[in-house]
């Protein structure tokens, strides 16, 4: 039965990993203000998890908030976690880390660390959250999925290869999981930001540089100049796309790379 307000959550359970920080402490942000009744809330940074503030009380109706402190690329942690779950709705895919070096150089290890967060992790989180999209009783209950890849999955961008290799993946680990559960009312769709304002950028040798010769906001607008919206995105923008990819507004959308770059690919 569709909502007069397809915006509306009210009644509706959430997921979302890498909640502690920018875009994903921005999708708990705007499900909170979207009436959602629970939400599951998942980082490894347990004081920043703890410390999120969602919203007043007065512009959300929001029930439960669990907090879960884990890396989410431990499948024992997982299997703990779903064993207490119960039926969601929605969930967000989108704990990652960053990472750098060529296809050429990149050493095993630091092969291994970015797939380990950006691959394994998205996929210990995946199936978890759709074996509880599809948890009602046994009757089919349906919800949405979004998965943050990133434009580098799309367009192939030097120096970083396992982090590029990794969001590529993950989008297609999308499509095929829209493709396996549309029958079952579930959609599942990715998201690829360009550049977005958030901690992700801080462990990043050249940006570290940049911040200390001319401050936060010059490295960020130097970075963003080869955008055409010359500017970096900011992680309450991408939590309204991504609020929107998982809303009933996008009904009929499922298997979409929703890339969301102010022009960067073309
Ligand atoms: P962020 O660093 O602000 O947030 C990432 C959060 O994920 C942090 O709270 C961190 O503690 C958590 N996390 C990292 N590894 C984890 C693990 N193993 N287990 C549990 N939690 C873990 O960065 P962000 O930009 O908000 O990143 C969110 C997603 O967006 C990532 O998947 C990232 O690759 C993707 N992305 C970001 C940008 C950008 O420019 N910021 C661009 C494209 C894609």
């Amino acid at each position: 039965m569709p909502r007069p307000n397809p915006f509306d959550f009210a009644g509706r359970s959430a997921l979302v990993t890498g909640a502690a920080s920018g875009i994903g402490a921005g999708v708990a942000r705007w499900l909170a203000a979207h009436g959602i009744s629970r939400l599951v809330l998942i980082d490894r940074d347990e004081a920043a998890l703890q410390n999120l503030q969602l919203a007043s009380s007065d512009t959300s109706n929001i029930g439960t908030i669990e907090r879960h402190a884990f890396d989410v690329a431990d499948p024992v942690r997982w299997a703990e976690c779903e064993a207490g779950l119960g039926p969601l709705d929605h969930v967000v895919v989108n704990a990652g880390i960053g990472g750098s070096g060529t296809m050429a150089d990149v050493s095993f290890q630091e092969w291994r660390r970015v797939m380990d967060v950006n691959l394994d992790g998205a996929f210990l989180t995946l199936g978890t959250g759709l074996r509880a999209l599809r948890k009602d009783g046994g009757a089919m209950r349906g919800g949405s999925v979004v998965v943050t890849s990133s434009v580098t999955g799309v367009k192939p961008v030097p120096g970083i290869g396992p982090y590029g290799v990794a969001k590529a993946a993950v989008a297609h680990m999308a499509r095929i999981a829209a493709a396996e559960n549309a029958a079952h009312g579930i959609r599942v769709n990715a998201i690829a930001p360009g550049g977005v304002d958030t901690a992700i950028w801080n462990a990043g040798e050249d940006f570290q540089k940049a911040v200390a010769q001319h401050g936060r906001d010059a490295a960020l607008k130097g970075m963003a100049s080869t955008t055409p919206r010359q500017q970096f995105a900011t992680a309450d923008e991408l939590a309204g796309e991504i609020g929107f990819l998982l809303s009933d507004a996008a009904a009929n959308i499922t298997g979409t790379v929703l890339v969301t770059d102010g022009g960067y690919s073309l």
